[in-house]
């Protein structure tokens, strides 16, 4: 069973990362994994140009030094950026320190463009207690999601899917797409009715910062 929706009881037991921006007016917080990507993120942005909405990117560093006019295309378009590690490490899998120095080097890479961010998604959602401690004592915010799209998922039913995760979608919901290529046949059939189904339930979109 795929759960299209974090469980309160998870969100709530790790009160300290953030899953759910909550506004007055109903929002929702678009964000794309693992890039940049030449394919995949020229996909998107030409997506949330038309849609006229804006997003957040957690991208991995190696990509950015692989990428960099993705990057400056993202940043001219006035998107936000997160921290995604330097090589998407798991963080279960890898010492504190190892954890953060890479965190450090995403950020350099980063740097490198002109770009600060303080916001941080840990790969796969994995980080440990004191990998997160950390990091919170860095001053980032950790941000996880309300919403999990399945769209690196190529066996997934596109019908169904995006039934679902415009119905579990509420306002401050976190939403996880991956700007990749492992994603970006589904992504082709998800993205834009998503963004459109939302539209028209009223909801906004906002960057994380
Ligand atoms: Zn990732």
């Amino acid at each position: 069973m795929r759960l299209f929706r974090i469980p309160s009881v998870v969100q709530s037991y790790f009160h300290q990362y953030v899953w759910r921006i909550q506004e007055k007016t109903p929002s929702i917080y678009l964000t794309f994994d693992d890039g940049p990507n030449p394919l995949a993120s020229t996909y998107v942005l030409e997506v949330l140009k038309e849609q006229n909405v804006k997003a957040t990117f957690f991208c991995v560093g190696d990509n950015i030094r692989k990428f960099p006019t993705i990057i400056e295309l993202i940043k001219t378009s006035h998107h936000a950026f997160g921290n995604h590690t330097q090589n998407h490490l798991k963080g279960w899998n890898t010492s504190t320190q190892s954890y953060l120095d890479n965190v450090v080097k995403c950020d350099q890479s980063f740097e490198k463009l002109g770009i600060r961010t303080k916001v941080f998604r840990p790969p796969y959602g994995r980080i440990t207690k004191q990998q997160g401690k950390s990091l919170l004592a860095e001053s980032f915010k950790i941000i996880m999601w309300d919403i999990l799209t399945y769209d690196y998922d190529k066996n997934i039913s596109i019908e169904p899917c995006l039934t679902k995760i415009i119905d579990k979608s509420r306002n401050g919901s976190i939403v996880v797409f991956h700007d990749s290529e492992k994603a970006l046949p589904q992504l082709k059939q998800l993205l834009v009715p998503y963004i459109i189904a939302m539209k028209a339930k009223g909801f906004q979109f906002k960057v994380i910062v």
